[in-house]
């Protein structure tokens, strides 16, 4: 089978599992690439520069912000996390399905600017409590970190109907298997020019 690519934002409040439930699927959805994010926050317990994301200074940040080297960025949390342009359109070329994991304010100006190419799904826990209790035993943030979360999901929820799904991740299996079929439809996709050469095609050919 050929693959085409896509794009697969998925966004969600840090502990609703979207790490997981990516590593899940990883094996099941054909050729893509996760987008490493550059942020300025700092490393956490166990992640790995350029693996988690690329850790940057805000400096240097800001410089990339300047050469306009993003497809976007965000400030959450109070620190600037970013999406580089160049693997994605490299990633694109490769007929991959490029995976981000970015918040509300990212989605919308990947929708802005790569449109029809997009598809989106939010990740929530079934509950605030869940989220709550598994940021809790999650245990690698501070608690004042954690309660910033805890605000910041409750904002973003309300903006779940700006997304194609949602994905309630109350069973890791289950939410998994919709998370494949999200991804292999992401890829079937059609950008309006090619609708439009097809439907040439498809007349010129009667
Ligand atoms: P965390 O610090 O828990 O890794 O991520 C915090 C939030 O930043 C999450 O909601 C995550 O989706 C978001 N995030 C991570 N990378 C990016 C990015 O490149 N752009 C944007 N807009 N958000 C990001």
């Amino acid at each position: 089978m050929s693959y085409k690519s896509g794009l697969l934002v998925l966004s969600g409040p840090s502990g609703a599992g979207k790490s997981s439930l990516i590593n899940k699927v990883a094996d099941k959805i054909g050729p893509y690439y996760f987008s490493i994010s550059t942020t300025t926050r700092p490393m956490r317990d166990g992640e790995v520069d350029g693996v988690h994301y690329y850790f940057v200074s805000e400096e240097e940040f800001k410089k990339d912000i300047e050469a306009e080297n993003f497809l976007e960025y965000a400030l959450v949390h109070g620190n600037y996390y970013g999406t580089s342009m160049k693997p994605v359109k490299e990633a694109l070329k490769e007929d991959k399905l490029v995976i981000f994991d970015i918040d509300v304010q990212g989605h919308d100006e990947v929708k802005n600017r790569m449109g029809d190419l997009t598809t989106s799904v939010f990740v929530t826990t079934p509950s605030l409590k869940v989220l709550k209790e598994r940021l809790n035993k999650r245990a690698t943030d501070e608690q004042e970190i954690i309660n910033r979360r805890i605000e910041m999901a409750k904002r973003e929820v309300q903006r779940i109907s700006e997304y194609d799904f949602l994905i309630i991740n109350d069973d890791l299996d289950e939410a998994a298997e919709v998370l494949v079929s999200i991804a292999k439809a992401a890829r079937m996709k059609i950008p309006s020019l090619e609708i439009h050469q097809f439907v040439h095609k498809w007349e010129a050919e009667g």
